[in-house]
């Protein structure tokens, strides 16, 4: 009759596995850690790099008032040539208001029949 040996070491091996990892384990387990905090941390830093880069470019970015052209650190519209330093200088052109009620169309008849 032979004698079955019961595998004493291996159990033994993954039991210890399981309850109380070894060195190589949680090595494994706190590099997979520690990368994917690196990573939530690089998406965290690109995330706010991304903002200050758009906040900077929307301050160095001006809307024309006159023709609407978005213009990138220019004191003057590319488009239209309107003052961007001084929008409130008197000085530039622009259409007049003119209150439609008190204006004065002038129409000279002509008689254009022969007779
Ligand atoms: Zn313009």
């Amino acid at each position: 009759m032979q004698r079955q040996r019961v595998p004493w070491a291996w159990i033994a091996l993954v039991l210890l596995l399981v309850v109380a990892p070894g060195p190589t384990i949680r090595f494994v387990g706190q590099l997979i850690g520690a990368l994917g905090l690196l990573l939530l941390l690089l998406g965290v830093l690109a995330a706010i790099g991304g903002l200050l880069a758009w906040r900077s470019f929307r301050r160095r970015t001006s809307v024309c008032p006159s023709c609407g052209a978005l213009n990138l650190g220019s004191t003057v519209c590319v488009v239209c040539g309107h003052n961007l330093a001084g929008a409130s200088n008197a000085t530039t052109p622009g259409p007049v208001p003119v209150d439609a009620s008190r204006a004065t169309v002038e129409v000279d008849a002509q008689d254009i029949s022969d007779g």
